[in-house]
């Protein structure tokens, strides 16, 4: 047949034995601070060689998935997730629920009128001027996963021109989060901008309006996230999730207004 070429088997065995290991942990059957079988067991349990069990455990260590203790009561422990994920985790973690929209939603809302604030007040010149710079680019840009860049672009430009240094790099950590859920969960060709607001949002800060700044600022992120939360429950649906955490832990959602 033409145009096809032979499948070849896409992963090593210690691959496997990650997906397996991963699986186990964020489903909650391995949970943080316990320890997982001896790397003897895990050959058994898996049928593989302990060589292989070895470098599917360095694997997830460098993921941040296990911490490795030495010494008589050491072996591999599951971790509190505190590191961003690599980017082919991301997917098993919004599936099993371990990172939610909502946990996104809470860190960005709390932090989103505070900063449009201050950088209606402190950003300088030349860095509205970025801005300006920034939002004309949407124009002439057709690739849908290079304006998603680009909108967060305009977020990261807010945070780094508000004149808190953390909040700048919380800000950078919200965004690069906001990044990945959208590469895991969006079809390339929606778009979940709205035209308009970021220019909204700009004059806001170049009329050193703080208060109107937060008001747009804040209702621009609600927005966002809004979708955001309906991609999510898009993207579960379709791969068939339902957990059971789900409804036992259930934090109250973020009121939408
Ligand atoms: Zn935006």
């Amino acid at each position: 047949m033409q145009g096809f070429k032979k499948i070849k088997r896409a992963t090593n065995l210690y691959e496997d034995v990650v997906n397996e290991i991963k699986k186990a942990i964020l489903s909650g059957k391995y949970k943080t601070g316990e320890a997982l079988p001896s790397e003897t067991e895990l050959a058994r349990m898996l049928g593989v060689s302990r060589p292989v069990i070895r470098e599917g455990i360095r694997v997830l260590q460098s993921r941040g998935f296990l911490e490795i203790r030495r010494g008589i009561t050491g072996g591999a422990f599951v971790r509190e997730l505190y590191q961003l994920p690599f980017m082919e985790d991301f997917a098993d973690l919004i599936r099993y629920r371990r990172v939610k929209v909502d946990h996104l939603a809470r860190a960005r809302l709390l932090l989103e009128p505070e900063v449009c604030r201050l950088t209606a007040q402190n950003a300088t010149p030349k860095m509205l001027k970025e801005m300006q710079d920034l939002l004309a680019s949407y124009a002439v840009i057709k690739e849908h996963d290079k304006l998603d860049n680009l909108y967060a672009l305009f977020h990261r430009f807010v945070g780094r021109a508000c004149g808190n240094p953390i909040y700048s790099i919380i800000m950078e950590n919200i965004m690069d989060f906001t990044e990945s859920f959208i590469r895991t969960m969006k079809p390339v060709t929606t778009i979940i901008h709205n035209d308009g607001d970021h220019d909204k949002i700009l004059e806001a800060f170049k009329q050193r309006d703080s208060e109107k700044a937060a008001e747009v600022g804040t209702r621009h992120a609600m927005d966002i996230l809004r979708e955001m939360k309906e991609l999510e429950d898009t993207y579960l649906e379709l791969l068939g999730s339902k957990y059971p955490e789900d409804d036992e832990n259930e934090q109250e959602e973020i009121e939408e207004s």
